[in-house]
């Protein structure tokens, strides 16, 4: 049965402290975010009865220790709606995935004039990728645009995709803009101009139902640490006759079928992708968050933070002194909120929160083009996921206005 979402708030002890004297209210989860009980107890459980490694023993603890690992590899199949097993690969997190993309598939499939297609909303990890791998093979790197309202731009996506794309990689939530993009619209239009389309998940799989095949896409990388999982594993998605035709990313041990002297053959899918002993233990965390987020409910947790988007999102606009970035409609806007107070520092902002006990980021957000793009050279940002409040949007709030009269200077709006 679906657990409750209130009931789910005990299952998050660190959440239940103070800092700084205040309760803890933290809105830092485009970061990270915090672990369930569930998930703290699987690692605990791994390494106190299970632990051996993978895939290479025939004693009871190795058969234990590989059969809990394919099954989480099972649970993210099952939770990402892929075809086939063999179409998830275990990485360190949606940064490796992405680079494992570029470095095999790009690596083999782009030459010179070539194009490959990003947004300017992307994270570091889905543009240095790309931006180095273009410069190593002389083909040109092409940015997507904003709409005046921080979406991303579809008509300038139509005319950057061209019979010369080979790549379009583009993040399916912003960790910024708090934007969703049309993902199955962009692979569509890659595939119509004989292009591949990625995913970046990074910011979407811990919010929202994502369902791989619907959406068509070739690639779709994620964190497991996003989406209450451990921190170094993640996710690659990648269709079966894609992965089949590519190099493999790393060489070494697990991932071979037979060395000699001078040449090897592979391991099957997914195998060959995972070179060297993985993050058993990770993995297996993961496959534990994938059934606190299944047992939730992926539509309840995305409604939920909705209501908490609808709810603070206007309150936000209608401060004077603030300016939040991304869509102003709360019906298009993530959970993911940036924004800047007037003449003060997003670190002084962040710093002022911290003091009222409310953790929330400032910075260029790994987004160094798109803070060019804005004229701006940091934000502070909010970031919500299950477990948080309207109480903890109410604290924010009063967090906020403390903050301008703590600062004020004369130089905010007039109110
Ligand atoms: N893409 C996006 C949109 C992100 O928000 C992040 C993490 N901030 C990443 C990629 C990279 O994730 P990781 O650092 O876990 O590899």
């Amino acid at each position: 049965m679906a657990q409750k979402l209130s009931e789910s708030l005990t299952d998050f002890p660190i959440l239940n402290q103070e800092v700084n004297d205040e309760r803890l209210v933290y809105l830092d989860n485009a970061a990270t975010a915090q672990k369930p009980n569930q998930v703290v107890d699987a690692l605990t459980h791994f390494y106190q009865h299970d632990n051996a490694n993978v895939h290479r023993g025939v004693h009871t603890l190795a058969e234990r220790a590989t059969a809990a690992y394919e099954d989480a590899r099972h649970k993210v199949q099952h939770f990402i709606h892929a075809e086939k097993p063999t179409e998830i690969i275990f990485t360190k997190g949606a940064t490796d995935g992405l680079n494992l993309v570029a470095s095999t598939y790009g690596e083999a499939n782009v030459t010179a004039g070539d194009e490959i297609v990003i947004s300017i909303m992307e994270h570091h990890s889905n543009l240095i990728p790309w931006q180095q791998l273009a410069i190593k093979k002389h083909a040109t790197l092409k940015y997507i645009e904003l709409t005046a309202d921080g979406e991303l731009d579809m008509a300038d996506a139509a005319t950057k995709i061209t019979d010369k794309t080979k790549i379009v990689a583009v993040a399916h939530a912003s960790n910024v803009m708090g934007t969703v993009t049309p993902v199955k619209q962009l692979a569509k239009l890659a595939h119509d101009h004989g292009a591949i389309f990625v995913g970046d998940g990074a910011q979407s799989v811990p919010h929202m139902p994502v369902d791989v095949t619907d959406l068509d896409v070739d690639f779709y990388a994620f964190s497991g640490h996003k989406m209450m999982g451990p921190t170094g594993i993640g996710v690659l998605y990648g269709k079966e006759d894609l992965l089949q035709a590519m190099p493999p990313y790393q060489y070494g041990g697990e991932m071979i079928g037979f060395v000699h002297r001078d040449n090897s053959t592979w391991a099957e899918l997914p195998w060959k992708f995972e070179a060297g002993t993985q993050n058993i233990a990770g993995a297996i965390g993961l496959g534990a968050a994938v059934d606190y987020l299944t047992n939730i409910g992926m539509d309840r947790i995305q409604a939920h933070e909705q209501q908490l988007v609808d709810y603070l999102l206007p309150k936000m606009e209608a401060m004077p002194g603030v300016t939040v970035y991304g869509p102003q409609d709360p019906a298009k806007h993530t959970g993911v909120i940036a924004f800047n107070l007037d003449n003060l520092h997003p670190h002084d902002v962040a710093t002022a929160l911290d003091m009222e006990g409310v953790a929330v980021r400032a910075g260029h957000h790994c987004a160094q083009p798109l803070m060019d793009y804005l004229g701006l050279v940091a934000t502070a940002r909010a970031s919500l996921y299950l477990y948080n409040t309207q109480a903890d949007a109410d604290k924010l709030l009063t967090a906020l206005q403390e903050t301008k009269e703590f600062f004020n200077h004369g130089t905010v709006k007039a109110e």
